[in-house]
Formats: structure tokens, C-alpha cells, sequence
């Protein structure tokens, strides 16, 4: 059996016509699947023949809600998703007055160990598949009963660590007869995998890259991100200087301030040395605490002095607000509680 959500309209063309059924039963499965119909026998165009072979073929992956929490505001909702094989994971939908956003997971788990992030601690079970990741969107889309429009993926995983699904999801959710997403509203975030950058801006699209640098030197940053070891910040920086040759869009370099440890002038200095005259823009986070690690967030004048420090270099730099902190949305916190709490994974 296979996840009819891994397929594009295309593949699902010649599966059909392969299997002696009518190509264009493709876009009919299609406009179902869109009205939210996961069920091959309420598809009432199909014939019982077609509904017959694709019930002995296919299944539809769109996890199940385990929970769902609303911020005080309304404008962050945190889903935990069950997907059928009983994983868990978390995605965000962020409310916007531009539209809704969402922070999908690519992962279950993830193996890059970055020592600030909940996300890693119980290693990486396994990739999500393009249709798993796109099964998130749709869930949370029919949960809010409105459409989403942008795209994240800073949930659990990392993306370039599951390349091949990640690709053909971003092609998914872009097709006009799928969810018809731009690029330019799709964000991918790594922790710096080089030659997957690399490979990333060969694919000449649109979305935005985001890289997780959070420190100005290899020193600091093989303290925080054990990823630092493989590769050197100067080829990840000649990397996305690469991506923007091919794409010409702006990079996004994410620096989560931990107090005392990446939040010194020193450390603004040696920043905006780094990024000077390049095409990007900084999104300084005050670090989200976790209760696994003692690490702390630096205050809010560190924080305005740092960014005044790199803006006084000319360099775009934007504080992140903080959404559903009350929530525990950051960086699979609820999904560790979760585990946690239902003796998931024992002993990872
Ligand atoms: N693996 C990818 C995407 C997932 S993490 C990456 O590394 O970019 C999404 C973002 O949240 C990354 O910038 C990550 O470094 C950051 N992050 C993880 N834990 C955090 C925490 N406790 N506080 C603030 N940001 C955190």
C-alpha cells in the first residue's frame, strides 16, 4: 500500500493508465483530495471499478490530531500530529494580517544535535515522505477551516538531511492543481549542510533559504551545533553567496541569542564583519528555553544592543517576535513532553 499524497497529479496519471484505468481520473482523485475528501468511496465521479483499485492500492496519510492548543491570543496553534504508524510530531499555524503561516516538520526526530533544541534530543527516528509532510498542511488547513498560504519548515528535522522528499514535497505544494503555493512563500530552514545548499540552489527555485548560524566563529558555533564539525562557516557562507548568484534572493541568517554564550558585542562585531555586503537579512531570536538544558535567554536591551550593532553596519536585522511562548511552541517542546509523558520511545 502506498500514500496516494507521495503522488503528483502526473505519477498518479500513469499509475492509473498503467493500471488499466483512464488517465484523467487523476485530476478527478485530485479535486477530491483538495475538498477534503479522504475516502476513495465518497469520490462520487469514480467508477466502483477505479474506487476498487485504488482502495486496494492506496491509503491516505494525513495524521490524526492528538492535540491542539490555541495561544491566548488566538494567533499561534500548535498541532500534535499522529501520523498511522503512531509517530508523533508537531506543526504551527501563525495567524498573520498578510495570512496563515505554517512550520511543518520534515523529520520525526532529527540527528544534527544542536544543543539549545528539544527537537534532537531523542535522536532521528525517520524522514517524513513529501506526502506526509504535505499531510500537516492539509489536516491543519481543515482545522482552522482556512487556507494557508506560507510555508516554514522549522519544525522537527532537518530538511536538507531528507532532500529527495523535501523536493518533491516544496513541488507538491507548488503544483497549480495542488495547493498552489509560490516559492517566494516557502521558506527552508538547515543548520548549513553544504553541499545540499549547493544542490539546493542548482534547482534555480524561488523559496527562501534560511540558514541556522547562530555564532560568528567555528569555535563558538562547534560548542552549540555538532554540524560545525563537517563544515566551516566560510563554505557555508560561500555557499549561499552561490544560491543567491543562481537565485538572486535573499539569504536569512538565524541567531538564537543564548545569554552569556553567542550575545556579546564582540559577537555583533564579528557577525556583521561576516555578512558584510551580502544579500541577507539577520532574525535575532531570544533562544527558547528548554527544561533539558540550562542555557538561557539573553535579555531584551542584549538583544536591541546586538541588533543595533549590526544594523549600525548596515545590516537588515529583525527581532523575531516571540509567538505562542505561552504554548511551548518552540522547536519540538510539545512533542517532548508528549513522549515523555506517554513513555514513547523508552530508553531514547
Ligand atoms: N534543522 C533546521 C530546521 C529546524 S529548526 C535548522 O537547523 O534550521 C528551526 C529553527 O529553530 C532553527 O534556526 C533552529 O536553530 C531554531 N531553534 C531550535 N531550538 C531553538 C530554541 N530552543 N530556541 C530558539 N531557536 C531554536
Amino acid at each position: 500500500m502506498e500514500n496516494i499524497l507521495d503522488y503528483s497529479i502526473e505519477e498518479l496519471k500513469i499509475w492509473l493508465v498503467n493500471n488499466g484505468e483512464k488517465g484523467f481520473r487523476s485530476s478527478q482523485i485530485f479535486d477530491w483530495i483538495y475538498k477534503e475528501v479522504y475516502d476513495f468511496d465518497n469520490m462520487k465521479n469514480l467508477s466502483s471499478n477505479a474506487k476498487e483499485l485504488l482502495k486496494n492500492n492506496f491509503y491516505f496519510s494525513i495524521p490524526e490530531v492528538v492535540r491542539k492548543i490555541e495561544s491566548k491570543d488566538g494567533g499561534t496553534i500548535k498541532f500534535l500530529f499522529k501520523y498511522s504508524d503512531g509517530n508523533i510530531i508537531e506543526s504551527v499555524v501563525m495567524k498573520y494580517k498578510h495570512g496563515n503561516s505554517i512550520c511543518v516538520s520534515t523529520q520525526i526526530g532529527c540527528r544534527m544535535g544542536c544543543n539549545f533544541c528539544a527537537s534532537t534530543i531523542g535522536g532521528m527516528v525517520r524522514n517524513l515522505t513529501q506526502g506526509e509532510i504535505l499531510g500537516q498542511i492539509l489536516r491543519a488547513s481543515s482545522e482552522i477551516k482556512e487556507r494557508i498560504s506560507n510555508i516554514v519548515m522549522m519544525g522537527s528535522g532537518e530538511p536538507l538531511d531528507n532532500f529527495e522528499n523535501v523536493f518533491k514535497f516544496i513541488e507538491l505544494v507548488n503544483s497549480s492543481q495542488g495547493l498552489n503555493i509560490g516559492q517566494r512563500h516557502i521558506t527552508l530552514s538547515t543548520c548549513g549542510i553544504v553541499p545540499k545548499i549547493i544542490d539546493l540552489a542548482d534547482k534555480n527555485m524561488q523559496i527562501t533559504l534560511a540558514i541556522s548560524l547562530h555564532a560568528p566563529n567555528d569555535e563558538l558555533r562547534k560548542t552549540m551545533m555538532p554540524i560545525s564539525n563537517k563544515y566551516k562557516i566560510c563554505d557555508i557562507i560561500e555557499s549561499c553567496k552561490y544560491y543567491i548568484e543562481k537565485t538572486n534572493r535573499r539569504i536569512t541568517f538565524e541567531y538564537a541569542l543564548v545569554k552569556d554564550v553567542n550575545d556579546s558585542d564582540k559577537h555583533a562585531e564579528e557577525l556583521g564583519e561576516l555578512l558584510k555586503g551580502m544579500l541577507c537579512h539577520v532574525n535575532l531570536i531570544p533562544v527558547n528555553e528548554i527544561r533539558e538544558n540550562s542555557l538561557k535567554k539573553s535579555s531584551s536591551e542584549n538583544i536591541k544592543r546586538f541588533s543595533n550593532i549590526l544594523l549600525k553596519k548596515g545590516i537588515e536585522t529583525t527581532i523575531r517576535r516571540e509567538m505562542g511562548a505561552d504554548i511551548n511552541a518552540a522547536c519540538g517542546q510539545l512533542r517532548r513532553s508528549y513522549i515523555e509523558d506517554n513513555n514513547i520511545y523508552k530508553g531514547v
